[in-house]
C-alpha cells in the first residue's frame, strides 16, 4: 500500500509528529469531511505504525473497546478489544467522533491520557501499562449548531488539539484533482460552488458542504455523470431535506458549473 494522500492545510504534520514522539493524546477537531481520518491514516503510514480506528456511535461502550468474555465451546474465554490490543502492542488508536460514545468510554481512557499511561480492565481486575509506542487520537465535531454532543473540558484538556477546517480554494481544488483525476477547471468550479454555499449561513444548514461531498461530485463527473446532476446529487441533496432550500441551491449551482 502506498501512503494515503493527504494535502496539508497548516502545521498539522509537524505538530502530530512531535505529539507522537511524546505520545501525547491528540484531538482532531472539525466538521465532518475535512480530512481528519485521512490525515491520521497518512500520519500512521508515515510514522510506520499500525492504526486502529473505532467509529464511535451512541452505543459504543468501554466493553467494546476493552474486551469481553465470550463463550467458546464449553469454555469462557477473554477477548481483547481494540483498545487493549493497541495498548499492549503499541499502535495508534483513533476514536472517530469520540463525543458520540457512551460516557464510560471517556472514563476508561482517562488513565491512559495522563502520566500513568495504563489501562484498567475491570472485568479481569487487571491494570496494564501501555506499550511505549501506544498513542491515543480522537476526533470531535465541535458542531456550533444543534444536534452535536459536547466534550467536557476535563476530557478535552487531556489532548493536544488541532482544528481542521475547509481548505483554501487552491488547496481544495488540488485535492479534488488528486483524488479524482478531474480537470482543474471543473475542480475550481466545484470549489466556487462550495464557497458560495458555505457563505449562505442564513440557510441554517446543520453542516455545510464538506470537501468529501466535493470529492464525490468530482468522482461522478469524472466517470461521465452530467455536471449539474452530479452537483445536485452529491452536494445539494445530502445537505438538506427542505425542498425550497434544495431548489435554491440547485438553481445557484446550475449557474456556476
Ligand atoms: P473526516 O474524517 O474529517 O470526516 P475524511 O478524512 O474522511 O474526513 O475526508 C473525506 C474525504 O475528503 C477524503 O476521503 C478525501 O477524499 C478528502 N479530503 C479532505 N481533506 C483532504 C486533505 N487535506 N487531503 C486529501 N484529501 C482530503
Amino acid at each position: 500500500m502506498s501512503i494515503p494522500y493527504y494535502h496539508a492545510i497548516g502545521k498539522e504534520l509537524m505538530v502530530f509528529e512531535h505529539a507522537y514522539n511524546c505520545k501525547i493524546p491528540f484531538l482532531l477537531k472539525g466538521p465532518t469531511g475535512t480530512g481528519k481520518s485521512r490525515f491520521i491514516e497518512h500520519m500512521a503510514y508515515k510514522l510506520d505504525t499500525k492504526l486502529i480506528t473505532i467509529s464511535c456511535h451512541e452505543e459504543t461502550s468501554s466493553t467494546d473497546l476493552i474486551g469481553r468474555f465470550i463463550i467458546k465451546g464449553a469454555e469462557t474465554v477473554w477477548l481483547d478489544g481494540p483498545l487493549t490490543t493497541a495498548v499492549k502492542e503499541g499502535h495508534i488508536l483513533y476514536l472517530d467522533e469520540i463525543a458520540e460514545a457512551r460516557p464510560d468510554v471517556i472514563v476508561a481512557i482517562h488513565s491512559l491520557t495522563d502520566h500513568r499511561r495504563e489501562l484498567f480492565i475491570d472485568k479481569l481486575g487487571k491494570t496494564i501499562k501501555a506499550h511505549e509506542n501506544f498513542m491515543l487520537a480522537a476526533s470531535f465535531n465541535p458542531g456550533y449548531q444543534r444536534g452535536f454532543k459536547e466534550l467536557k473540558p476535563s476530557t478535552r484538556q487531556r489532548f493536544v488539539a488541532i482544528s481542521f477546517a475547509y481548505p483554501k480554494a487552491k488547496i481544495e481544488a488540488d485535492i479534488l484533482v488528486s483524488e479524482t483525476g478531474i480537470t482543474l477547471d471543473i475542480a475550481k468550479k466545484l470549489v466556487n460552488i462550495a464557497a458560495k454555499i458555505r457563505n449562505l449561513t442564513e440557510l441554517g444548514l446543520t453542516e455545510t458542504v464538506s470537501t468529501r461531498l466535493l470529492v464525490d461530485a468530482a468522482k461522478l463527473i469524472h466517470i461521465g455523470l452530467p455536471k449539474r446532476l452530479a452537483v445536485h446529487v452529491a452536494v445539494v441533496e445530502p445537505l438538506t431535506d427542505d425542498l425550497e432550500v434544495i431548489q435554491a441551491l440547485k438553481d445557484l449551482s446550475d449557474l456556476m458549473i
